[in-house]
Order: structure tokens, then sequence, then C-alpha cells
């Protein structure tokens, strides 16, 4: 809790700021409550939510006297209220075997950084795990997984820049299956810059993979980068159109004041959110949890 809480610092001290602010004891009325809906707004938690967040205060408190430690702890319990249903871990899928998790998001997002930390700590639950390298597009994004591999002893299956990412996730599927790995994990490719190119490689991969397991992939994650607040909500819109997104990881939440988008994004996709990234290190992938979570934004 101490790393997350350190993490949303900055998400946190430029939201609670904002709220004390408007409380050093006042009433809750229309005043306040809009003062406070914006406040919110600013926070990335979305004009929506933002709205909802403030009417289920005021519920049973408008009129009231109330501080900002008050207001505070309450927002906190009506955030990780809506958040709670949403936090789920990757879920371990023993029936099929192996599990094979797609990996998409924008170039930058975290993708492959957050592949190596998953596949560390699937490593560590005793799974066996095969990293496919399907950003054949990039030569630096197929070395990076390469050396997330080496250090975890982690099979990662590439080929030469430039080749077919389809026919190698399908070779990837293969030899996790004649290797009798638990867990498959695709990287992809993210040049949003060419939207057909990039939605055709993605579908592409997921026929071809569905020839050996009609049932593949059965996770099929997008990355988020909390840094771009708002337009997050552009990247999940755009890859909805693309694949079917099954969950969320949203990373770097360490050094952002804009870790508010997390409650937007949830509340509008209602989207699992199977961990979040507070850092650049291995182990700097946390589950997600509601509660902690709202009270680390909250400050
Ligand atoms: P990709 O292009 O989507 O594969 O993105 P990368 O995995 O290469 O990550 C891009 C940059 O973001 C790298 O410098 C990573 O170290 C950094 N990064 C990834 N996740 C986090 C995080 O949770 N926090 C911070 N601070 N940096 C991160």
């Amino acid at each position: 809790f101490a790393r997350l809480r350190g993490g949303l610092q900055r998400s946190s001290s430029a939201l609670t700021e904002r709220i004390a602010g408007i409380f050093t004891k006042r009433r809750l009325d229309d005043e306040t409550l809009e003062q406070l809906e914006d406040a919110l707004i600013i926070s990335d938690i979305g004009v929506d939510t933002s709205r909802d967040l403030v009417r289920d205060l005021a519920r049973g408190r408008y009129g009231k006297e109330l501080s900002d430690i008050e207001v505070k702890e309450a927002l906190a319990g009506l955030i990780a209220g809506r958040l709670e249903k949403l936090a789920e871990p990757l879920p371990h899928r023993d029936q099929h075997r192996p599990q094979v998790v797609l990996v998409c998001g924008v170039n930058g997002t975290g993708k492959t950084t957050t592949l190596g930390k998953l596949a560390k700590q699937a490593t560590e639950a005793g799974l066996k795990v095969v990293l496919a390298a399907c950003d054949t597009f990039r030569a630096a994004a197929v070395e990076q997984l390469q050396v997330w591999g080496e250090r975890n002893g982690v099979p990662v299956i590439a080929a030469r820049t430039g080749s077919d990412p389809a026919a190698l996730a399908y070779e990837a599927l293969d030899r996790a299956r004649r290797e009798g790995a638990d867990l498959l994990m695709i990287d992809t490719a993210g040049r949003l810059h060419n939207k057909q190119v990039l939605m055709e490689e993605l579908k592409k991969i997921i026929r071809v993979i569905k020839k050996l397991d009609p049932s593949a992939p059965h996770d099929t994650i997008l990355i988020l980068d909390a840094t771009t607040g708002q337009n997050a909500h552009s990247q999940v819109d755009t890859f909805k159109t693309m694949v079917d997104i099954t969950g969320l990881i949203v990373t770097k939440l360490d050094g952002t004041a804009r870790a508010g988008v997390v409650v937007a994004i949830g509340d509008r996709y209602k989207l699992p959110v199977h961990a979040i990234g507070i850092g650049e290190k291995i182990d700097d992938l946390r589950p997600f949890e509601a509660l902690p979570f709202a009270r680390a934004l909250m400050g």
C-alpha cells in the first residue's frame, strides 16, 4: 500500500489540494458540489463518473458541514465501490494448455515491459511460459522482449525484422504446445498511425492461431499508459474495433497526475483491470485493488 500510495502521489496531491481548497469546513451545497465535480473532472475522472460521484456523495450528506478529510474518505469509498467488480487478476485457465494471451496497445504504452513483468510473475507461480515477439516490425521491441525473457529464463520466439507476425504467432503456439507450456503471451505491434494495417495484422494473428486452437486467444489485454490521460479513452475505442478486448492493464501510474483516468475508463468500459504498472522495474506490476487504489488516489 505504501508503494501504491507513493506511486500515485502526484495524482493524489493534485486532487487533494483541489478538494482541500473547497472544503475547509464548508457546507455540502450546490456551490461546493459543483466545485467538487470540477475538481474530479480536472483529475481525469471523467465527466459522467464525476457527476455520478458527486450525486452519490450528496445523498444523505447534502447541507451538512464536512471537512476535506471526510469528503475524501467518502469519495474513496464511492470510487472503490465502482471499481470493485473490475479488479480481477489475469485468470489462470487450466482447461486451456497453453492459455494464449494476446497483448496489444499503442507503441510506448509499456506492452513489452508489462509482458516481461507478467512472465516473471507467472514463472514464479510455477507456470511454464513462452513469449512470442510478434511486433516483428520493430527490431528494438524484439530485442527488448528477448532481454526480459533471458532474465527470467523464459523462451522468446522471434523472427527476422519484417517477417509475418501471424506466421510467427502460429509457430510460437505450435512450439508452446509441443513443449507443454502453460502460458503463451504474444506481443503485438502498436503502430496506430496506420490503423487499417494494424487491424488486419491483429486479425490475421487471431485467425491463424485459431487454426491450432479454436478457443484462442483466451485473453486479449489492452495496455494503456495513464500519462496519456483522456487519450486512453480513444485508444480503448480504437482497439475495440479491431479485437475483442477482455481486460486492461494500466501502466505508468507512478509519476503521473492522471491516475483518475483509471476510474473513468473502468466506469465507462466495464473491462476488468488485471494489474497496474507503478514503475519500470520487473517487480513494479501490482494487482489492481479497488479500495487501496481509491484511497491512494485520494491521498
Ligand atoms: P511498448 O512500446 O508498448 O512495448 O512499451 P515499452 O514496454 O517499451 O515501454 C515504454 C517505456 O515505458 C519504457 O521506457 C518503459 O521502461 C516504460 N514503462 C513501462 N511501464 C512503466 C511503468 O509502469 N512506469 C514507468 N514509470 N515506466 C514504465
